[in-house]
């Protein structure tokens, strides 16, 4: 593994009870930062943390509730002090139909999970790491936004629209000290993935000119570095890790 060094550095990681928020944690973890993990499974979250080594904090918060993201960045600072990086990771993939069969509830859901997430967290923050004159936002999007998605539009829309949000708040904390970059795995292999049809894994699949799904801790390694302060002249980037399904 290269050391990224994130020491003195504390994160917040949304979703870090499992999967690629998991590997981020505990990549952020060994390179030095003290976490914030905040996640609605709470028993999952206390169980993986109560195995990692370093400065974890779990705090039961779900993401699409401002209050709660006040709450948390409260405790956050009460924990570890003030926040350097945030990772707006959680997400859901939701109902998989065709556009015309999609129901109305699972747009405005994927919507509220997937976008309307990251920004209450990112709209939480910034003022925060900007009084600071430092921070990393980081925002797991998705090829699904590079791409499109067949049998997804919902999750695909929301996740171009976290595109859209990195790179118009990476041009408004530009000169703040403030830096914020998107990345967009393709298939991963996480319980995510794993609850899909199997039509659907092999459309995801079969598009990985690598052959094969990334693993959540490749998308750790490429997250680390965008949290870090060697992440220092890019900002409103989207850093593809789709084993080149995307080629742009
Ligand atoms: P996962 O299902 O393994 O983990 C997601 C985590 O988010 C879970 O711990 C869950 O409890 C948490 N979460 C869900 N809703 C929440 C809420 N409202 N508040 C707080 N926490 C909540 O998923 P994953 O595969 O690790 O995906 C992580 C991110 O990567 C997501 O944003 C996903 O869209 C994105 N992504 C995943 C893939 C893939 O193929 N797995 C590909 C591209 C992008």
């Amino acid at each position: 593994m290269n050391k990224i060094d994130l020491n003195g550095r504390h994160a917040i990681v949304t979703g870090g009870a499992k999967g690629i928020g998991l590997a981020i944690v505990t990549r952020a973890l060994a390179s030095g930062a003290k976490v914030s993990v905040w996640d609605i499974d709470t028993a999952r979250m206390n169980a993986e943390l109560g195995k990692l080594p370093g400065d974890a904090h779990g705090d039961s918060i779900d993401v699409t509730d401002p209050d709660a993201i006040n709450a948390g960045l409260e405790r956050a600072i009460a924990a570890f002090g003030k926040v350097d990086i945030i990772v707006n990771n959680a997400g859901v993939v939701g109902t998989i139909a065709k556009t015309w069969e999609q129901p109305v509830e699972n747009w405005e859901r994927m919507l509220k999970l997937n976008l309307t997430s990251a920004f209450l967290c990112c709209r939480a923050l910034a003022p925060h790491m900007m009084d600071n004159g430092y921070g990393r936002i980081v925002n797991i999007a998705s090829n699904a936004a590079k791409m499109g998605t067949p049998s997804n539009s919902p999750y695909a829309a929301a996740k171009a629209g976290v595109v859209s949000l990195t790179k118009t708040l990476a041009k408004e904390t530009a000169k703040t000290g403030v830096l914020v970059n998107a990345i967009a795995p393709g298939g991963a292999n996480t319980e995510l993935f794993d609850v899909l049809s199997d039509e659907y894994r092999e459309q995801i699949e079969n598009g990985m000119a690598l052959g094969r799904l990334v693993d959540p801790e490749e998308v750790a390694a490429i997250t680390v570095w965008a949290m870090s302060e060697d992440c220092s002249f890019t900002t409103g980037a989207v850093f593809d890790i789709s084993g080149g399904r995307a080629d742009y």
